[in-house]
């Protein structure tokens, strides 16, 4: 993106090397793409100030880079892994992409608030996210998420019932995650690929049930975003490079406010920081 916009600066200011007579006529439509390509990325930011304006935002988004051309190699993090994680090739659990990209991750967990608001706002701001899904307090409003759904977010497995998995059997652990992959399946069309073990705990039963119904990664989090304050799992207490942050889809039952207003709490810090919330998916 950068080196189109440099294209096309190089092209407007009349400075620089003078392409050869023979190439002019092979360049100019080209030339024109990139002008247009570069008006368009200006509208498309214009639209995003103007709605991080109408949503209260601070500052407006910064946009992510295009997704990586070459997917990064994921494997589960220092101490996160069971036993023969890498002999039996279970889904790793890990709590940041390797990446350089300043960008974060945002995941919103269990379900209970169905906020029609958050649903506009994350449209119209274009923020990315990914949902992970508990049966029990989604059954109640399935076509809430299938909106989601359609409007882009990848839709993920949270377990039937949100159950602390390393007190169950490996049969009861296979029922959690695999009977809401059949649920996902029915109401949203699609066994998804990842999965969260409630509360991030888990154990080997845990990532082979996982496995054995076709989940292939195991994303915790490195940060937590309420509605009015961030928690860390790092000593440095900051955003790195890749970090997943986790946050709950919760309302004023809960919350000092609603999920819009932890939506503006989670852009204030990542957008004077610096980073740009990237697609998960992007990166899997
Ligand atoms: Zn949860």
């Amino acid at each position: 993106m950068l080196a189109l916009a440099a294209l096309v600066s190089g092209c407007s200011d009349g400075e620089g090397v003078r392409p050869a007579p023979g190439q002019q006529v092979l360049k100019a439509p080209q030339a024109r793409a990139l002008y247009s390509y570069a008006a368009k990325l200006r509208l498309a930011q214009a639209r995003r100030a103007a709605a991080a304006k109408r949503w209260g935002l601070a500052r407006t988004p910064l946009t992510a880079p295009p997704a990586p051309a070459r997917k990064p190699v994921i494997r589960a993090r220092d101490g996160f892994e069971v036993d023969e994680q890498e002999e039996l090739d279970l889904p790793p659990v890990f709590t940041t992409i390797p990446t350089k990209n300043k960008v974060v991750f945002l995941t919103i967990d269990d379900g209970e608030e169905k906020d029609p608001k958050f649903l506009r706002m994350m449209s119209d701001l274009k923020i990315p996210y990914t949902a992970f899904l508990s049966n029990y307090l989604v059954k109640d409003d399935y076509p809430y998420f299938r909106k989601m759904r359609d409007r882009g977010v990848t839709l993920n497995n949270h377990t039937l019932h949100h159950l602390y998995l390393p007190g169950l059997s490996y049969a009861e652990q296979r029922h959690e995650i695999c009977g809401m992959q059949s649920v996902m399946k029915k109401q949203f069309g699609k066994r998804p690929t990842v999965f969260r073990p409630p509360y991030g705990n888990y154990n080997q039963d845990t990532l082979r049930a996982a496995k054995s119904c076709g989940i292939k990664y195991a994303p915790i989090w490195d940060e937590e975003v309420f509605v009015d304050h961030w928690e860390y799992r790092e000593d440095d207490q900051d955003l790195h490079p890749g970090d997943i942050v986790l946050t709950h889809f919760r309302g004023r039952n809960d919350w000092k406010g609603a999920m819009p207003d932890m939506v503006r709490r989670f852009m204030k810090k990542v957008t004077d920081e610096g980073y740009a919330v990237a697609r998960l998916e992007d990166y899997l």
